[in-house]
């Protein structure tokens, strides 16, 4: 069957970059098995030939009716497929769906009928929210990034102001690439209502969410954007963890010298959509 990617270069490359991320989410330690799931918004790149589609599965329920999403299309990660096998072909391992007018169900459309990720109303509810405050930002993406996970067992760091303060101090280039820190939010069960909620109560203050216990969520301009901002925090954890193994702890660098790195490099305090 000819898979709906062929004759859109375009659509082509957001695949193909998927494809790349996923493979690092692999090589990094962070996507276990199937862990970790992705969304991304693919509507601008939806021509009349592929709205003409047939449906591919029956009208599935998203569990939330989201207003904004209204006729927009995602590419989503399909439930139990590996990070790993996505890296080398996505359509194998996720699926592009459209959301009804209703804004509360979606088909799947191409290329392969591959159920989306279980966290699908999680990744959905941030679109919504990403489109409702007029932002571009296209791509959500959760993963296990390894180090800050484990920071997130010391109950001294479950504290977004405590995590970002301590990120931060690392290197400049923390407080310069994310420079509005890593939320928190306390321990929930993974794809339930309360965990969408608080995510999206933080998404719109942070650059990336942690999780608990369980992993970081993040939102970007497209999906490698998404990724280095939570590969930028949890590169900092490394030094963290690495420098506490040389000595005591890590005396980072003083509010002083982070204040004056906010002002030399104008770093913006809320998010530019
Ligand atoms: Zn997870």
């Amino acid at each position: 069957m000819k898979s709906v990617l062929e004759g859109r270069p375009a659509l082509q490359e957001v695949i193909d970059q998927i494809q790349e991320v996923t493979g690092y989410l692999w090589q990094k330690g962070w996507a276990e098995r199937n862990g970790g799931n992705l969304t991304y918004n693919i509507t601008e790149f939806v021509d009349e030939q592929m709205r003409a589609l047939p449906p591919i599965s029956g009208v599935l329920q998203i569990g939330k009716t989201l207003p904004n999403l209204k006729g927009c299309w995602f590419y989503c990660k399909g439930t139990g497929k590996r990070m790993r096998d996505l890296s080398k072909n996505a359509m194998e391992a996720g699926a592009i769906i459209r959301i009804l007018d209703d804004c509360a169900s979606y088909e799947i459309v191409a290329d392969k009928c591959i159920m989306p990720t279980s966290e699908l109303p999680s990744h959905l509810s941030l679109q919504d929210y990403i489109i409702g405050s007029g932002s571009s930002y296209k791509a959500t993406l959760h993963t296990h990034p390894i180090e800050l996970v484990a920071m997130s067992h010391i109950r001294k760091f479950c504290s977004g102001e405590v995590l970002t303060r301590t990120l931060w101090s690392m290197i400049p280039e923390t407080l310069a690439f994310a420079p509005l820190g890593l939320g928190f939010i306390p321990f929930a069960l993974p794809g339930t209502v309360q965990l969408a909620d608080a995510t999206l109560e933080q998404i719109g203050r942070y650059d990336v969410v942690l999780w608990e216990k369980h992993g970081t969520i993040a939102v970007g301009l497209d999906m490698m954007d998404a990724f280095d901002q939570t590969d930028v925090l949890n590169k900092a954890a490394c030094i963290y963890k690495t420098a506490l193994q040389f000595g005591p702890e890590p005396e980072g660098m003083s509010p002083e010298s982070m204040a004056e790195i906010q002002t030399l490099f104008k770093l913006p305090k809320t998010r530019v959509l």
